[in-house]
């Protein structure tokens, strides 16, 4: 059994035994406090999700604090992708410059962010991708052109992106500058202490006429009775929160938003037919949610 395997074993165990020991205690939406909920799903026995009937977030219960998830994502957090989480050496990041970053690639992005703002060149477009890791979607974006910027609490990862491949990477929330033109965070929200709070921390950040986009997994109901099993798959020890269209819906309030699943493969032109003046739900079947406002 290798250290990982062991690593992953004890911190499984360590999450279930943090779950017998919550299983008694009141489920709590970060937000709304421990009121209105009802039971989603469950696994391992002790282990559960709610949806808060207030906000419509999916949360798992029991919760962690905002102090173990801090130091959880420092180093303990892991994927198993090969890329997400792992540091890259110099053969493997060669192999990524040669053969493309597969599922993290941001072609589609690109093209995206180009079509929010047909009138300006990248260059003069300021993008944070923040949760970067290591900044393989950052160095993506910089390499399309864009001043793109990174985020990232994990002082291991953020060091790696800034020293090994010289991006500017940020690991204080003191460093960011409002003025941005495009807030974007991949599979960032579920990790966080509280979604809300991200997503208004972002908009706070925007100037007028940029954009917030957020990509999470999938936590609508059209999702879960279409593929039970994958929807169970995504929340856990690791991801603590779910996000439903109906969690942005009342989240935004009046402010109109485009929604959409996973694939992205016809992005910009799917986003392109959205007029921008009331919310779009695109197809909700997909693993991945996408959620992106304008600040007007
Ligand atoms: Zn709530």
């Amino acid at each position: 059994m290798n250290v990982r395997t062991i690593d992953d074993l004890r911190q499984n165990v360590n999450f279930l035994f943090r779950s017998v020991l919550g299983h008694v205690r009141r489920p709590a939406c970060p937000d709304c406090g421990p009121g209105d909920h009802r039971l989603v799903d469950r696994k391992y026995l002790v282990a559960r999700l709610f949806e808060c009937r207030h906000c419509c977030l999916r949360f798992r219960h029991p919760a962690d604090d905002a102090s173990g998830l801090n130091a959880f994502y420092q180093s303990a957090y892991r994927q198993e992708d090969g890329i997400t989480t792992d540091l890259p050496s110099v053969a493997e990041w060669k192999h990524m410059l040669d053969k493309g970053f597969g599922e993290k690639g941001v072609e589609h992005y690109v093209s995206l962010f180009r079509s929010f703002f047909p009138e300006r060149d990248p260059s003069d477009l300021r993008l944070l991708d923040y949760g970067c890791s290591w900044g393989y979607q950052t160095w993506q974006f910089r390499n399309a052109g864009f001043d793109a910027h990174g985020f990232e609490i994990s002082v291991p990862r953020a060091s790696y992106g800034r020293d090994v491949l010289g991006l500017p990477i940020h690991s204080s929330i003191r460093e960011l500058t409002p003025g941005i033109d495009i807030f974007f965070a991949s599979h960032v929200i579920e990790h966080v202490p509280s979604p809300r709070k991200l997503l208004e921390q972002g908009f706070e950040m925007l100037r007028p006429g940029g954009y917030l986009v957020i990509e999470s997994p999938n936590g609508s109901e059209e999702f879960r009775l279409a593929r039970p099993a994958h929807h169970r798959k995504l929340w856990g020890r690791v991801h603590p929160f779910l996000m439903t269209p109906e969690f942005y819906r009342r989240w935004l309030a009046d402010r109109p938003a485009y929604l959409s699943s996973h694939p992205f493969d016809d992005l910009a032109l799917d986003f392109g037919s959205w007029d921008q003046t009331q919310t779009m739900f695109g197809r909700m079947d997909g693993p991945s949610m996408l959620m992106i406002t304008r600040k007007s």
